[in-house]
């Protein structure tokens, strides 16, 4: 894997493709850098070298040229968080815009405007993307949140380039997922959790192979209950795939999976904060209640099983974390997973709502990684393998 320490960038230009698509307030100023903070090791890394840099990223999902998806927007605060004057152009591709990016000198940034107002960018159009690759020496990639796209930017202006290689954090990614995925290390302890049981499916096939724990939670705790006889009153279920739950608990077992369900929920009487609520096992749901979060009996099992556990994965909130009433368990798992890590454990958390959760209970800097990018780390749990990742290693 070529990482950005392969190259030295002295009198070079790197081209590279980051993720500053950050959230903008009416004013036009940005509420989040983390994303800007996340890709400064790696632009620092090429001005210390002595070289020079093209920043290139993508805003929203802007139809055509609207200036409110503009990158200028950012600018300035792309500046601050570097702490080195960025300049601006008002296109990525064209005639301008290579005079612009020829001209820099050692130690010089430029951010091109935003790349999806050409509609060329998401077609991933061969000639669009040769004309980006003009703008730099060396191709850097390193936005994540991307990488399964096979956009212009981020795969096909690849294979215009001799040099190539990772940034740090779309590296990072890349060695916290295989150290899940490949580890030597055990037990192997996977957490799912989320709504549905359908849009983790292809994660729970790929991973069983590498995993010795499965703890379920969340909604589609109860799709599994239910398909085992439990009565689950007005809890979220997929009918449709129940035999599909069955199924998975049937191959976990052939692998030497043990998968952990809930035993006890706290059940509510309407999907609302200010519902009345109870503990309930989760089997024995009355109808006209449903379970938003789980059980203490069930905490203390996942618990036992975190605190066992060498590399934990978690995907996907235990309960309604988003209504304080039923974030209990989500915040419990969280805490204990943190536990797991001070104790020398390796802990990845990923997928937008775990990552939510933990930025919310004030748990990120607790936890091994936290990933940046959802669909790209779903796709990768998948077993997929991703284009922006493909067109760098080959
Ligand atoms: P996902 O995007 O599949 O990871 O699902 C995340 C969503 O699942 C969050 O918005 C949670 O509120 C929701 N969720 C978690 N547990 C439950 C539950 N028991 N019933 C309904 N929704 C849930």
């Amino acid at each position: 894997m070529k990482t950005i320490d392969d190259y030295n960038f002295k009198n070079k230009r790197a081209l590279i493709r980051v993720d500053f698509n950050v959230p903008l307030n009416e004013e036009m100023k940005v509420t989040d850098a983390n994303r800007i903070q996340a890709a400064k090791p790696t632009i620092i890394k090429v001005l210390e070298d002595g070289g020079s840099v093209v920043l290139m990223s993508h805003l929203g999902r802007p139809k055509g040229k609207e200036s409110k998806y503009s990158l200028q927007h950012i600018t300035a605060k792309v500046s601050e968080v570097l702490g080195v004057k960025v300049q601006f152009v008002e296109d990525c591709v064209g005639e301008e815009v290579e005079k612009v990016a020829n001209d820099l000198e050692e130690g010089e940034i430029l951010l091109l405007e935003n790349l999806r107002f050409h509609e060329e960018e998401t077609q991933g159009d061969e000639e669009f993307a040769e004309k980006l690759s003009r703008l730099g020496d060396i191709y850097v990639n390193d936005a994540f949140g991307t990488a399964h796209r096979a956009h212009a930017s981020t795969t096909v202006v690849a294979k215009f380039f001799e040099d190539k290689c990772f940034g740090y954090l779309l590296a990072k990614e890349i060695k916290s997922l295989d150290k899940v995925l490949h580890s030597s290390e055990k037990p192997v302890t996977a957490v799912l959790g989320g709504a549905k049981v359908s849009s983790k499916i292809t994660v729970i096939e790929n991973i069983l192979d590498k995993i010795d724990h499965l703890i379920i939670g969340g909604g589609m705790t109860y799709t599994f209950i239910k398909a085992q006889g439990g009565h689950i009153g007005n809890s979220l279920v997929e009918d449709d795939k129940q035999e599909l739950a069955l199924e998975i608990l049937k191959k976990a077992k052939e692998k030497g999976v043990e998968v952990h369900l809930p035993v006890d929920s706290i059940i509510a009487d309407s999907f609302s904060e200010q519902a009345s609520t109870q503990t309930e096992s989760v089997d024995n749901i009355p109808d006209g209640w449903m379970g938003l979060d789980v059980g203490p009996e069930t905490l203390k099992n996942f618990e036992n099983v975190i605190e066992n556990s060498k590399i934990i994965l978690w995907n996907g909130p235990l309960g309604v974390f988003e209504m304080d009433t039923f974030a209990n368990g989500t915040i419990e798992l969280g805490k204990s997973i943190a536990k797991a890590t001070k104790n020398g454990a390796f802990s990845l958390v990923g997928g937008g709502d775990s990552v939510a959760a933990v930025k919310k209970f004030g748990l990120e800097n607790q936890v091994s990684y936290v990933s940046t990018g959802g669909g790209a780390m779903l796709e990768m749990l998948e077993g997929k393998s991703l284009p922006g990742i493909e067109a760098i290693k080959n």
